[in-house]
């Protein structure tokens, strides 16, 4: 197995904000990982969050230590992730890459999609949802048109005018599911008042109200009954699902937080068994990162695997994504490959 790995410049169509963190430019920086073996290729794509305390830079230095890896079976991926949790317990997304490269790499050598590698059922992936990253209002406005062939809108939250931008939103968007989510921007003295005020804009699932750990107000908040309370910084890894079980109706896997499809399958699973719903989520990714977590969407309630559909020049193709249809093809592997030479 050869691991190989370079940095692209990619453009989105808008700034990308939520409550926690503002980012203001126009491109974003993405790392891709490659594996090689007998003549295939397998590709991953890294997706950090500072937020988690990752970074391209940390990402590099973790996948540096690879040529020490003594795997050199592809199809021996116990052992490899043995190996990288091991050694970089706090690079999940570095893990989530390389777990993307060797399950795109084995479905390419033995020919068969990822999808169906895991006895999966390509017909029951579930719609995405856009997503509407905070802005000034007008900008928020223009956003809602541009989605207007999206069936379902999630909203970024977390402000001092959810209730103007919910508003003016609900009316572009009468007939449309909407999603909101705070990203830890309410605290618990005021999420339940905060919440009552959202009642009539009529939500979908409330994601991530409180900060992560801050679960005290999640209780009367579930009690009132408006709508699913998602968690998504609180569930980062396999071992938060039980964790997040007596305080939130699901959990928001994405597979940068937990390390990659083989740990989101056992979130799912946990997740499952503790009575818990299960949502897809992503980054602002390309196509790679989120045909790797789209494998998987035929066992979720719900998908927000829209990363690439913010992209205005994703570099690789095949797995859709308009009108927010996402699409499990029948080629081997992940499905998706560079659109020219990436
Ligand atoms: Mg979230």
């Amino acid at each position: 197995m050869n691991f190989h790995w370079h940095r692209r410049i990619v453009h989105l169509h808008h700034p990308f904000n939520i409550s926690r963190s503002r980012d203001s430019r126009p491109e974003k920086e993405i790392l891709y990982v490659t594996c090689e073996h007998e003549g295939q290729m397998g590709w991953g794509e890294v997706a950090p969050d500072r937020y988690y305390g990752q970074t391209l830079e940390s990402a590099e230095r973790a996948l540096a230590q690879l040529s020490q890896l003594p795997v050199t079976d592809p199809y021996d991926m116990e052992n490899v992730f043995d190996w990288l949790w091991r050694r970089m317990p706090d690079q999940s997304a570095t893990i989530a890459a390389i777990d993307s490269a060797l399950h795109d790499l084995v479905g390419k050598l033995l020919g068969v999609p990822v999808w169906k590698l895991l006895g999966l059922d390509a017909g029951k992936v579930p719609p995405t949802s856009f997503t509407i990253g905070l802005d000034e209002l007008p900008v928020m406005v223009q956003k809602v048109r541009e989605a207007g062939d999206y069936p379902i809108l999630k909203v970024k939250v977390g402000t001092d005018r959810d209730e103007a931008i919910l508003g003016t939103i609900r009316e572009l968007a009468p007939d449309k599911p909407l999603r909101v989510d705070a990203n830890c921007g309410w605290d618990s003295a005021t999420v339940v008042e905060q919440c009552r005020r959202l009642v009539r804009f009529d939500l979908e699932f409330i994601e991530q109200p409180t900060p992560a750990g801050d679960h005290d107000a999640l209780k009367d908040l579930r009690g009132l009954g408006i709508a699913p309370i998602i968690a998504d910084e609180s569930c980062v890894g396999f071992e938060d699902v039980l964790r997040c079980a007596g305080h939130f109706d699901g959990i928001n896997i994405k597979l940068c937080k937990c390390g990659g499809l083989r740990q989101g399958l056992k979130m799912i699973h946990v997740a499952r068994a503790a009575g818990l719903k299960v949502m897809l989520g992503c980054m602002v990714e390309s196509s790679v990162g989120i045909a790797a977590a789209a494998q998987l969407a035929p066992l979720a309630d719900w998908i927000d695997l829209d990363g690439h559909l913010l992209l205005a020049d994703d570099p690789f193709e095949g797995i859709g994504g308009a009108a927010g249809r996402l699409t499990l093809n029948a080629r081997p592997g992940l499905g998706v490959a560079p659109i020219g030479d990436e």
